[in-house]
């Protein structure tokens, strides 16, 4: 179905597209809680992305006034009838790392050396931070110039879906029903999802914001905040034998009773965890922020209650003493959802294995779009996009990925179509 002449033409497109759109400066703000976008500069990209979508011919393009990019690409002769489906990528790129003025570098036919960066010359790329290179080797590798991050997160999701939507403009025998397409701002800072205009959306989904080719993800945490406020007695430090009660001391004691295996830096893969994020106050009051994560929210409903009942031994211990604690679902694991529709992501495990590539079934430890989505009714699994070492100065990817991904977009237009 896919020759040589539209790999070519995807490759120049998704190739082009990809240098332009990381050198707009997009980074979100996490400080910003109110607004959306989160940054006015968001919008550069959105309008850009807003004219070319026009410049396509595709239909009902439209820039929300919250920085979101909607359009349809409207079904063919061939994929009539079909039901449709949504592509969403962020236009926005990590506050982790500088944004602005990204110098992306393509390195042509990569030997497998360390790569070196132009303007840090102590930044060094080597298999240890990447094993992944070695299998790029004879390929063209796309870095920044050292002092920024490329933002192909999620910028390759962009450049890919748009890439796809040129080639089915270009090639109109390729088998497609009604695709809507959908970019949004702030998924960096957890808010990608704030202003969506939910009812345009089509029931099914797919982000493209997964890292290495073949990544499919259709599971994510069950994630729930807890905010822990403790309140003592202060009485002169003097006096106070047998009265006061150190809300500060108090609280370190109760963090210390938490299971110190199950933290972040001790788990992986399916395992959950309590995460102290902070801890403030002082002998009369204080307060910890945790978060809670798993993939089972049977294990994390265990994890709230050993909280709330280390709670109440601390007031019984300490008559007087406090201790308030609220308990905040943030968002659920996709799978259950995703999983009741398994076409969804089947048509895309096939669509990524005719495109030569053995699909890689992970679990995201974190949230995303995605989730919040399937949340409100919309499966949406993760597609990979290409990048790898998101969110640092030493992100990458390889052009071959920014085609691959984008020619996925084809196959599955096509198994949609047929459906
Ligand atoms: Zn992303």
């Amino acid at each position: 179905m896919i020759n040589d002449q539209m790999r070519q033409f995807m490759m120049e497109k998704v190739r082009d597209n990809f240098l332009r759109y990381v050198q707009v400066y997009t980074t979100s703000d996490p400080d910003e809680e109110e607004k959306t976008p989160s940054t006015e500069r968001q919008w550069d990209l959105a309008r850009m992305l807003e004219k070319e979508l026009r410049e396509l011919g595709l239909e009902h393009v439209r820039l929300s006034e919250h920085c979101y990019v909607y359009a349809t690409l409207p079904a063919n002769d061939a994929g009539k009838g079909a039901e449709p489906f949504c592509l969403l990528a962020h236009v926005d790129s990590s506050p982790d790392q500088p944004g602005d003025n990204v110098k992306p570098r393509r390195i042509e036919n990569y030997d497998g050396s360390v790569i070196t960066f132009p303007d840090d010359p102590d930044l060094k790329l080597t298999e240890e931070d990447s094993p992944e290179l070695k299998e790029f080797i004879g390929d063209t590798i796309i870095t920044a110039s050292g002092k920024t991050l490329l933002s192909a997160d999620d910028k390759a999701g962009v450049a890919e879906v748009m890439a796809a939507m040129a080639t089915f403009r270009k090639f109109p025998e390729l088998p497609h029903g009604e695709i809507r397409v959908c970019f949004t701002p702030d998924e960096e800072i957890g808010r990608g999802t704030v202003k969506i205009d939910e009812d345009w959306l089509p029931k099914f989904c797919y982000t493209f914001d997964g890292g290495y080719p073949g990544e499919l993800e259709d599971e994510n945490f069950d994630a729930w905040g807890v905010d822990l406020k403790v309140k003592g007695i202060g009485v002169h430090p003097g006096y106070a034998k047998d009265k006061m009660i150190n809300a500060a001391a108090t609280l370190s004691r109760f963090i210390a009773a938490l299971p110190e295996w199950e933290t972040p830096e001790h788990t992986e893969k399916r395992e959950g965890f309590i995460h102290v994020v902070n801890v403030k106050g002082d002998f009369e009051n204080a307060s910890s922020s945790f978060i809670v994560r798993d993939f089972e929210e049977e294990n994390n409903q265990k994890r709230l209650e050993f909280i709330k009942e280390l709670a109440k031994l601390f007031e019984k211990r300490h008559p007087g003493l406090e201790i308030e604690v609220e308990v905040k679902h943030q968002y659920q694991n996709m799978a259950a959802i995703v999983r009741k529709t398994p076409e969804i992501v089947e048509l895309a495990d096939r669509a990524i294995r005719e495109v030569g590539i053995t699909p890689v079934r992970k679990s995201i430890r974190g949230g995303t779009d995605g989730a919040r989505l399937t949340q409100l009714g919309h499966p949406t699994p993760n597609v990979f996009a290409g990048g790898l070492l998101f969110h640092s100065r030493k992100e990458w990817i390889a052009e071959s990925s920014l085609r691959k991904a984008t020619e996925v977009i084809l196959h599955l237009a096509r198994l949609w179509a047929e459906k």
